[in-house]
């Protein structure tokens, strides 16, 4: 802790420090109290772990790729000859540790899982080169991208958008950070996801349509990228439905294993 704290910051933080310890794995710091100036508790800071340190990545945005596996578009109706991968938008407090488990959300009777590699960055811009890309990268992780299928299917008929499909709460579990500086760039090994043992993704990061230096030069032409922002850089094929009960363990390599249990 920062001994060059004012005495008042330096009791808060001792005090959401006790707090925060009798809440496995919270991934959020409890609401400032009216600090001066405000009308209401400051928001919660949502973060995440960082594997071997005690410091935590505070979360910005988190975008999402669609489609950046090419025998997951097929499956999903598309010809990735012609459609290219494409991004969507989770709300930051999706993200919550996966060793807290996902609770089966409301609304949905389809809940699918989606395994997919999280890329944490340090810095950002717009119109970002591709040459520059990996430059602004943190880390690296490992993340699901829960979906309630049938409201995308329900969405998807009507041309509506597929928020409430994609973006509800919690619906980004996910597992520690892993640093450029200590763990290298993760751009090729296997990415796999189980259901109760069972197999169901097992793919190649080498696979991904738009790498993530495309992914992050593309993106950063219709967002103005900052450090904190989170992207999930899509699911290969396999995709399936869970139930409450359920175990899925999800792996990339060089970047660790999960395990998330549907509650
Ligand atoms: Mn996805």
């Amino acid at each position: 802790m920062n001994e060059n704290k004012t005495d008042g910051r330096r009791q808060f933080l001792a005090g959401s420090a006790a707090i925060a310890g009798a809440a496995a794995f919270a991934n959020t710091k409890p609401a400032v109290a009216q600090e001066a100036g405000y009308v209401i508790d400051v928001p919660e800071v949502v973060s995440m772990e960082i594997v071997g340190s005690d410091e935590r990545f505070p979360v910005r945005r988190i975008y999402c790729l669609g489609r950046n596996y090419r025998a997951h578009a097929i499956e999903s109706g598309d010809n990735p000859d012609e459609t290219p991968p494409f991004f969507f938008i989770k709300p930051r407090d999706a993200v919550v540790d996966s060793r807290d488990g996902h609770p089966y959300p409301p609304m949905t009777q389809e809940l699918r899982y989606e395994a997919e590699m999280v890329v944490a960055l340090k810095s950002g811009g717009a119109d970002i080169s591709q040459d520059d890309a990996l430059s602004h990268i943190y880390a690296y992780g490992i993340g699901l991208d829960m979906t309630r299928e049938d409201l995308q299917h329900g969405a998807q008929e009507l041309s509506r958008p597929w928020a409430i499909s994609k973006s509800f709460d919690k619906s980004a579990p996910c597992g520690p950070l892993y640093t450029v500086e200590d763990h290298g760039h993760a751009v090729d090994g296997r990415i796999w996801l189980s259901v109760n043992g069972d197999v169901k993704q097992d793919s190649d990061l080498s696979l991904q349509r738009w790498s993530v230096s495309e992914g992050i030069a593309i993106l950063s032409q219709y967002y103005e990228l900052a450090a904190g922002d989170i992207i999930m850089t899509g699911t290969p094929a396999g995709i399936g439905l869970v139930e409450k009960g359920d175990v899925l363990n999800v792996g990339i390599a060089g970047l660790g294993e999960i395990e998330v249990t549907i509650t």
